[in-house]
């Protein structure tokens, strides 16, 4: 093994703004390891310390770093209905004193009333973000596209905007905040088997798969897919890793073997609530008194059962899932969770 990367000091070189208070926890879910038969911890990024937690805590400490470094009084973002990251990122526009635009794209089919009010969108509001929506959600460059139309006419207005790009053509700003994210883990539980991880844009698994290797931590990563297929996601994540890679200037192939993904949790599609998913949150809300999100981290927590189930990891095993948060979507997700 190489020596390890000083990851404090390659990530000093970038602009930064502190979001995040502290470490989050690490836990043994003493009564899922017992009934699963396996050594079962959890990471508790959904209690980072902005607003309602959640993994975009960590993403958006360089973004706001480099807004904040170009003069922004505005950032400009776009998302699901549904998204923590759009209300992540209006929260910490507010706490740094800064302006919000948030793009709501139109990705999950058929949904009832609540998923257009509450959770997520109801904070946005209550946190004084300016609303546009876009009419399809499967357009990223059409979509980066639009929040560039509104910057212009601000900028027109004399405000300076930011935009948070989507489209995965732009620097892995939200994967370099992740690096530390699994440093982090690294220092606070040692040796493990396998960690499952949600995988969406892939920010989160790529940050944290380098933060892991930086470290010297040679486990098997497991990448669940919560949006596209595996061969479809596999490919973005050797992009979101090449880009890392240039980006803090390490050799890519120390990361790129280590790409697992797996995506038997992902039907019916992004966003939408399968038997599995519904199983596996209220799995972890009455074995543990934890509650998983119904877009992510129930299909990340279904993904590790599959993986369980498939034998791909063993009983006996040590496993860390990553609870990356999203919790207030379950109000948005109230027709579709309620039992009938
Ligand atoms: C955005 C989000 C994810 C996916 O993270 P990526 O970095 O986009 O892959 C996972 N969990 C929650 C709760 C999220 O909000």
């Amino acid at each position: 093994m190489t020596d390890p990367m000083n990851i404090d000091a390659k990530l000093a070189e970038f602009p930064r703004t502190r979001l995040m208070s502290s470490a989050t926890p690490v836990e043994r879910l003493d009564r899922l390891s017992h009934r699963l038969g396996i050594d079962l911890w959890i990471k508790r990024d959904d209690l980072t310390s902005l607003s309602f937690g959640g993994n975009k805590t960590r993403q958006l400490e360089f973004y706001f770093g480099e807004a904040r470094q170009q003069g922004a009084d505005t950032i400009l973002i776009t998302g699901a209905v549904q998204s923590n990251f759009v209300r992540s990122a209006a929260a910490a526009a507010a706490k740094l004193g800064m302006q919000s635009v948030l793009q709501l794209e139109e990705r999950v089919p058929g949904m009832g009333e609540h998923y257009y009010r509450s959770g997520n969108v109801l904070l946005a509001q209550l946190l004084g973000a300016e609303h546009m929506s876009y009419p399809v959600g499967e357009d990223e460059a059409g979509a980066d596209n639009a929040l560039h139309e509104r910057a212009d006419q601000l900028r027109a207005e004399g405000r300076t905007p930011y935009v948070i790009h989507l489209g995965i053509n732009h620097p892995p700003l939200g994967a370099l905040g992740y690096v530390p994210g699994g440093a982090e883990l690294n220092e606070q539980i040692g040796d493990f088997d396998a960690a499952v991880v949600p995988s969406g844009s892939g920010s989160t698994h790529g940050g944290f798969l380098t933060g892991l290797r930086l470290s010297g931590q040679t486990a098997p990563v497991y990448g669940i897919c919560v949006r596209r297929d595996r061969d479809q996601q596999h490919a973005r994540m050797q992009k979101v890793l090449g880009k890392l890679a240039d980006l803090m200037q390490f050799d890519p192939a120390l990361v790129m073997n280590g790409i697992n993904v797996w995506d038997g949790a992902l039907a019916p599609g992004y966003g939408q609530v399968g038997s599995s998913t519904r199983e596996a949150l209220t799995l972890m809300a009455r074995t543990e008194g934890i509650f998983l999100d119904p877009v992510y981290t129930a299909k990340t927590f279904a993904g590790l059962l599959g993986l369980l189930a498939e034998g791909v990891i063993h009983k006996g095993q040590k496993v860390v899932v990553l609870h990356t948060g999203g919790q207030p979507a379950l109000f948005g997700y109230q027709e579709e969770l309620q039992p009938n």
